[in-house]
């Protein structure tokens, strides 16, 4: 598993849970418990992602009241999730609705619903966000993109989910058309205060990547095993011998448990 992949989910773990010797240790057990499932890199990280939501949904009351004074931390955990995933790594809908179990379309109408109730609450009353609820365009020509309010060509446009050629077509259309151009504009305040409003893990440099690289050489590790001529149920066996790790049998219990329930 990439590097990249790791601290992605790092990132989502973070957001889960703030405090970051919590999450980097929920992130480490469900990467434990995933690299038992022989699946492709990209489905490790989106499994994984859905058993981090998962565990953290039962999890709520670990955030420190303190931080539910952040508008961010006061969202549900699939909301921050989803922010984090659209705008910290640029996942498709498409990556979403595999994580979330949801339709593509219903990853951008609850994401647009979300930008635009978690910029309401950041919005300077002296210099408001004309009409956040309806940052289309308002004057539609016949030739305009059409324009659904509950999942406008807007914010498509800055998530990045048009085919080429009609992002092409916009482009071309908003040299022309003066509405539109300032539609994309009042989208464009939102998604970037939207933006500032989500929380970066702070980077620690040489640690962070010492513990990222320590997490891809057990993640293989245990890949290593499962993918060898032995049975899961052996090498989950010999591995539980060869390790003291209190970590592992956590992780193991976990996806036990995850499972049974699934
Ligand atoms: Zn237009």
């Amino acid at each position: 598993m990439r590097v990249e992949d790791l601290r992605s989910l790092s990132q989502i773990g973070q957001a889960l849970w703030v405090d970051p010797v919590l999450s980097r240790q929920r992130t480490a057990e469900t990467l434990q418990a995933v690299g038992l499932l022989q699946l492709a890199d990209e489905r490790i990280v989106e499994r994984a992602s859905s058993a981090l939501l998962a565990r953290a949904r039962s999890e709520r009351e670990l955030i420190a009241p303190a931080l539910l004074s952040d508008p961010f931390f006061r969202l549900l955990p699939e909301e921050r999730l989803l922010l984090v995933a659209l705008h910290q790594e640029r996942w498709s809908y498409r990556r979403m609705a595999r994580v979330m179990n949801w339709a593509e379309d219903e990853v951008a109408t609850r994401a647009w619903k979300l930008r635009v109730h978690l910029a309401s609450q950041r919005v300077d009353p002296r210099k408001p966000l004309a009409s956040l609820g309806a940052v289309g365009a308002p004057t539609r020509k016949a030739s305009c993109p059409e324009f659904d309010p509950l999942n406008p060509w807007t914010q498509r446009f800055f998530d990045e989910e048009h085919a080429p050629r009609e992002r092409l077509f916009i482009q071309n259309h908003l040299m022309a058309c003066d509405d539109c151009r300032s539609a994309l504009g009042r989208c464009r305040d939102l998604y970037y205060l939207v933006e500032s409003m989500i929380p970066r893990a702070p980077e620690n440099g040489s640690a962070d990547m010492a513990q990222l690289q320590r997490l891809q050489r057990e993640f293989q590790k245990i890949q290593g095993l499962v993918r060898s001529e032995v049975s899961w149920r052996q090498a989950l066996g010999l591995y539980l011998r060869r390790t003291d790790s209190q970590l592992l049998i956590a992780g193991v219990l976990t996806w036990i448990a995850w499972k049974l329930l699934a």
